[in-house]
């Protein structure tokens, strides 16, 4: 693609788009050339925009369109796929600062946001009203943009979907700088292709989201968290699909091995889950949640849930009904990555999602590659819905062989997540980091659609090359 340089005029012109707001050279923050995982390649834009309003996103594409200059847009650089890395320079264009709650429609219960509000913050205003905003990835201090941008998934996924789920309409300035609405405040629709849902996922190459309508539902009166230990992985995932079966509906449930926990605990500095119960050791643990209308609707979910995996094989049950020991216990897991990247010198990731009837035999053959490999392996994940967050370490490695390693690790791993039926990605997206596993697990003519699509919304290429479909 013959994409230009910013020359000196062009960045007066950005300057007088965004007075005050526009950086170059010496004055470009390190962050901006990274998100959360710089083993996918770091990259300096020419310059930073750091955006307040949909016109001025309008004008900044308008000028980089006409021009041939690559945008890449960027929320909060959370992202474990290199999704906001500019990788062909350009200009990288900042929502943080489009941080305002709009407006509350109570009687059709949606809020209106801008993109750079964080996920907390929305979190935190809505339950002030008794609402719930349902999706809830790990990091609370993504952006909402972002959130959408990736499909971001979270804990609560298997109850009340993902972000894709909640979001109703949406303002977009396209990559020729044209200002386009998807959707709208209705709770239903067969009103031709969805271009909402489109956008929802295209991690920042189909436009810029510059506004969102979002749906929110009553916060459920109660919740109650059960710690429940298995002497092995396998029974623990074994009891799943069980859970489900007795018509018990968790709103999280995650499975965890004895290793992770105790890293993760040592990490936030408080063991919760306990390790041996009248002589027997616990290898595996599930995290389940319950949420309801009062408590004695929880203690009877309670009860029949702790019936189900005592007949699968657990070796206990703690309730966990006190707001600490309930924050204690989701601390914990809520840092598994955290408490990985503080122990590790070099790691790649994947997030992986396989039918829940096939993550114990992908977990043990992902296991299985340790040896084969010559990496370490730690894996963890939403054992309600099959996405598995896998991660291959090294502390002795120099990088280039890691590098080299996690390729043949990764590789090995999506052909046998497809072979079971899988994708390459449950909630992370496919950025810059897994472009080629994308190809190779959906197909040349669903690549190519997907290109084509791309094409359409962005006849020059210029927003977030290199990224999802478009490999440079
Ligand atoms: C500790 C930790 C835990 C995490 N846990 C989870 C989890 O449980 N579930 C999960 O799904 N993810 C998780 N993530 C990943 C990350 O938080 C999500 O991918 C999040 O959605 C990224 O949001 P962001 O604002 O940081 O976006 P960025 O990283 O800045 O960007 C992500 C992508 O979105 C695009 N983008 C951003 N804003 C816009 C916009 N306004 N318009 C168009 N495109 C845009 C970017 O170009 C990029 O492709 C975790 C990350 C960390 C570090």
């Amino acid at each position: 693609m013959d994409y230009q340089k910013l020359t000196p005029e062009l960045i007066e012109q950005l300057k007088a788009i965004a007075p005050g707001r526009v950086f170059t050279n010496g004055d470009i923050n390190e962050d901006y050339t990274h998100d959360e995982m710089p083993i996918y390649g770091k990259a300096s834009p020419e310059a930073v925009v750091e955006a307040l309003t949909t016109e001025e996103i309008a004008a900044v594409m308008k000028l980089c369109n006409e021009h041939h200059i690559p945008v890449t847009p960027r929320g909060a650089g959370t992202g474990l796929v290199g999704g906001c890395v500019p990788v062909e320079g350009g200009v990288l264009l900042v929502t943080t600062r489009m941080n305002k709650i709009l407006e509350y429609d109570l009687e059709n219960f949606v809020v209106r946001v801008q993109p750079g509000v964080l996920l907390n913050t929305l979190a935190e205003d809505a339950q002030k009203q008794g609402l719930l905003y349902p999706p809830d990835p790990g990091e609370k201090f993504a952006t909402l943009g972002g959130n959408v941008s990736t499909n971001a998934g979270g804990m609560r996924a298997v109850k009340y979907g993902c972000t894709r789920d909640y979001v109703r309409a949406m303002t977009v300035v396209l990559p020729t700088g044209e200002i386009v609405k998807f959707g709208s405040t209705v709770s239903k629709t067969s009103s031709g292709y969805s271009l909402l849902n489109l956008m929802i996922g295209s991690e920042g190459t189909l436009g810029i989201i510059t506004e969102l309508t979002l749906k929110l539902i009553p916060m459920p009166k109660a919740n109650v968290s059960l710690i429940i230990p298995f002497p092995d992985l396998e029974s623990a995932i074994g009891t799943v699909p069980k859970i489900f079966m007795a018509g018990l509906k968790p709103q999280a449930l995650e499975f965890m091995g004895k290793e992770i926990v105790i890293s993760s605990e040592a990490y936030v500095g408080k063991q919760v889950f306990p390790r041996e119960i009248d002589g027997v050791e616990a290898e595996a643990y599930l995290l389940v949640t319950f949420d309801g209308d009062n408590e004695e609707e929880l203690e009877a979910i309670s009860e029949q849930a702790s019936e189900v995996v005592f007949d699968n094989g657990a070796i206990d049950v703690l309730v966990a009904d006190t707001p600490a020991l309930k924050r204690d216990a989701w601390a914990a897991r809520s840092s598994f990555l955290e408490a990985i990247m503080a122990d590790t010198k070099l790691l790649d990731e994947c997030d992986v999602v396989v039918p829940v009837n096939q993550i114990a035999p992908f977990l043990v053959y992902v296991k299985s590659l340790e040896d084969e490999i010559g990496l370490t392996v730690k894996s963890f994940g939403h054992a309600g819905d099959g996405n598995l967050h896998i991660y291959c370490c090294s502390n002795e490695l120099e990088e280039a062989e890691f590098i080299s390693l996690a390729e043949q690790f990764m590789e090995k791993v999506y052909i046998k997540a497809t072979e079971l039926g899988g994708q390459v990605s449950g909630e992370h997206g496919i950025g810059r980091g897994k472009v080629s596993f994308l190809k190779d697990s959906i197909g040349e003519t669903s690549m190519a659609l997907m290109e084509n699509i791309k094409r359409v919304f962005d006849p020059n290429m210029i927003l977030n090359p290199g990224k999802v479909c478009y490999k440079l």
